[in-house]
């Protein structure tokens, strides 16, 4: 009787080239797009605020800090892939125009409101500070 030679399978390598290249092939996900993408107001202590953005599934952090941005810069948010990733748009073609117009519907700079939501005069203060703002 003769041995069978069993000849051992590669070790997995935890890496799945489909997987890979479908996900290559997926376009960027702007998270300005996506519906757990927050707009909020960081409210300074005189009441005045400024509107920055937030992701509600936690996904943008430092470390094991929660990171938050200014809502002008929020285009700058995109990833590759995102487990909770929910487009807000209906299909392709409009979340490509979505896309495409978004530094159009944002804000271009910082502003900071007064509680009824008027802006601060700039001459008054070009920086924001949540405790003396
Ligand atoms: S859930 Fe993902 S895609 Fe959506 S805002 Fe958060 S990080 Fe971006």
């Amino acid at each position: 009787m003769t041995h069978m030679q069993t000849i051992p399978s590669p070790a997995p390598t935890g890496f799945d080239e489909d997987l890979e290249r479908q996900v290559k092939a997926r376009p960027r996900i702007v998270c300005a797009e996506c519906q757990h993408c927050k707009q909020f107001r960081e409210v300074a202590k005189s009441g005045r605020y400024i509107l920055k953005a937030r992701c509600a599934k936690g996904h943008w952090r430092k470390g094991s800090k929660e990171e938050t941005c200014d809502l002008h810069r929020v285009t700058a948010r995109s990833r590759k892939d995102c487990p909770d990733y929910d487009s807000t748009s209906d299909d392709p073609r409009s979340r490509k125009r979505f896309v495409e117009q978004l530094e159009d519907l944002l804000p271009d700079e910082r502003h900071i409101h007064e509680p009824d939501g008027s802006f601060v005069d700039k001459t008054e203060t070009m920086t924001w500070d949540i405790r003396r703002t």
